[in-house]
């Protein structure tokens, strides 16, 4: 079996050359077809303009990262209304245009990105014989397409930080699958609004506590019932037992003082109920010293 034949390249694509050193392998492609299409115009075209030289990343052979030497050509385009007269030959089954890496290899860090996340993709990848950073496992995860919004019965809204405390915007949540399904760039209440108005399926809306989501929902999906997130009636209900406790507390001390104050005869002195506490018995008193003499011997041991 032919090496070529071992390499997936695609109708029109040969290996013709192969060099091996100790930490990489360094394949020579070339195009063998002869015509081209314009990008342009789609016509085919045969005018050879020049040759030219790409180096492109493949994916690790035996852990072992792969370089390809990609052999192209430029064309010239003859169709008289085409704007181009002269365009780059495509490799699309091989590599993007201006793509410095394979598409199998765009595909395969995508996949560890997804998979784990931006710095330990990068660790696990060096580990497989593609070295790349962490912004590249994050930037090829970003460029997968989204999948467009198609219904969302219950949605969750809230604000989100693209920088902490300085930009906001709006993450929209479907509540039934738990996944976030687009971001706004701001938080205002009229780009949530438009965005509903696209969505008149819903039922839900939950949201925080602020007045611009509210004013959002109101507007762009009268039709649905508005519910305070789990996480803002948790909120509200601590900041309502907080007020309460502290009210309660000090309510207590004044009672408790006008008491004290009533039933103390002068010149009486009594203990406060609050500062009662029970005298510790023997055994606590040697336990603490006996770890006080072990602190401060630690405490010399390390000055010295
Ligand atoms: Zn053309």
């Amino acid at each position: 079996m032919e090496i070529s034949q071992l390499l997936p390249l695609g109708d029109g694509l040969e290996l013709t050359h192969l060099e091996r050193g100790d930490t990489y392998l360094r394949l020579s492609i070339t195009s063998t077809s002869r015509s081209c299409f314009c990008p342009v115009c789609g016509q085919p075209a045969t005018r050879l303009h020049s040759r030219y030289r790409r180096v492109v990343k493949d994916l690790p052979w035996a852990g072992k990262p792969v370089q390809l030497i990609l052999h192209v050509r430029k064309f010239f385009c003859d169709t008289p209304a085409c704007v181009r007269k002269v365009f780059v030959e495509r490799l699309p089954q091989l590599v993007a245009p201006w793509a410095q890496m394979t598409t199998r290899l765009c595909e395969t860090i995508a996949a560890i990105g997804l998979a784990t996340c931006g710095r330990l993709g990068a660790r696990l990848t060096s580990r497989l014989g593609v070295a790349t950073s962490w912004m590249t496992v994050v930037r090829r995860v970003m460029a997968l397409p989204s999948k467009p919004v198609e219904h969302v019965s219950c949605l969750g809204i809230d604000d989100f930080s693209f920088r902490r405390g300085r930009t906001f915007g709006t993450v929209l949540v479907d509540l039934e699958t738990h996944r976030a399904i687009d971001l706004l760039p701001d938080r205002q209440a009229e780009t949530a609004m438009t965005w509903m108005q696209a969505h008149p399926e819903i039922t839900h809306v939950s949201r925080d506590r602020g007045s611009e989501y509210a004013s959002a929902a109101s507007r762009g999906a009268p039709q649905a019932v508005q519910v305070a997130d789990r996480f803002h009636v948790a909120k509200n209900l601590s900041e309502a037992v907080a007020d309460l406790l502290a009210r309660v507390l000090t309510e207590l001390r004044a009672a408790s003082e006008e008491e004290t104050a009533a039933t103390t005869a002068p010149g009486e002195v009594r203990t406060v109920v609050e500062e009662w506490r029970p005298a510790p018995g023997e055994h606590v008193k040697r336990t603490i010293s006996k770890h006080r003499a072990e602190r401060e011997a630690r405490y010399h041991s390390v000055e010295d």
